[in-house]
């Protein structure tokens, strides 16, 4: 069996979340566009950095779901995303923050560990490159608003970076957030992952995967505030048994998805 953040990330959310989707197979429909906008912009920064025009890798694969039936959050359109991005992507030029050598070995990393049990864990980094000259993993985020970045460290917790330090082994990470919002912004956020809590990531995912492979998925569920995970969930239809909801979210598709990681460009 090979894992990934998603897949984990989703069982510590809601063990019965992830039994619904990696084991019984239903997914959440592609009609966010959010979501499919991003994997767009992430292909024309991978332009950007092979020398190419990103703005019109963007419109070329953006322009291909100009009809698609997206749901736009409130105020959003197909133009608004692609203004947006175009603004983003001429910033992220003019800041000239980030190098990635040897592009096409450098964005887009795979790599797998091995895990107990004939296991593997399987991430793909965004990038390894350079931030303000210094060697970093790299991952890009795009959002509509910006990351909090008080306290002081705040990023030393943030649990992708610390799975992607775990399974490269580098301590030095970043977050290059594109902020989609009136005044389209980049946040570059940088920190280290220290040793310790590389082990203890590397503890928690085994810990995870023996609970997965024991068939425990109890439901975490909660709709209260700070524990309303339910009322986000793409899986709430399944828990209610409402038939209308789920046809609206949801998509049957047996199996793990190995595209996973596609889905973690956008929050
Ligand atoms: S609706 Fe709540 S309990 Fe049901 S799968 Fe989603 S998070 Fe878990």
């Amino acid at each position: 069996m090979t894992y990934s953040y998603t897949q984990i990330s989703q069982y510590l959310r809601c063990p019965r979340s992830y039994r619904y989707r990696y084991l019984d197979g239903w997914r959440e429909k592609d009609t966010r566009a959010a979501m499919v906008f991003g994997r767009c912009f992430e292909t024309a920064l991978g332009a950007y950095f092979l020398g190419d025009d990103p703005t019109a890798v963007l419109f070329k694969e953006w322009g291909a779901f100009r009809d698609a039936p997206f749901e736009y959050r409130k105020g959003d359109s197909w133009d608004r995303l692609v203004h947006q991005g175009v603004h983003l992507l001429q910033k992220f030029a003019q800041d000239d923050r980030v190098q990635v050598l040897n592009p096409r070995e450098n964005l887009q990393v795979k790599l797998l560990r091995t895990l107990p049990g004939n296991n593997e864990f399987v991430s793909y980094i965004d990038a390894l490159g350079m931030l303000d000259g210094k060697e970093c993993l790299i991952d890009w985020k795009a959002t509509t608003s910006r990351y909090t970045e008080e306290p002081h460290s705040l990023l030393t917790l943030d649990p992708q970076l610390i799975c992607y330090s775990w399974i490269s082994g580098i301590p030095e990470v970043a977050l290059v957030v594109f902020v989609r919002k009136q005044q389209p912004e980049i946040q570059y956020l940088k920190t280290s992952i220290s040793e310790e809590q590389r082990r203890e990531f590397g503890r928690l995912i085994e810990t995870t995967v023996s609970q997965v492979e024991t068939g425990q998925f109890p439901s975490h569920s909660g709709i209260r505030f700070p524990q309303n995970g339910c009322v986000s969930c793409s899986h709430l239809g399944l828990c209610l048994n409402d038939q209308r909801l789920i046809d609206i979210n949801l998509i049957r598709r047996p199996g793990a998805s190995d595209l996973d990681w596609l889905d973690e460009l956008s929050d």
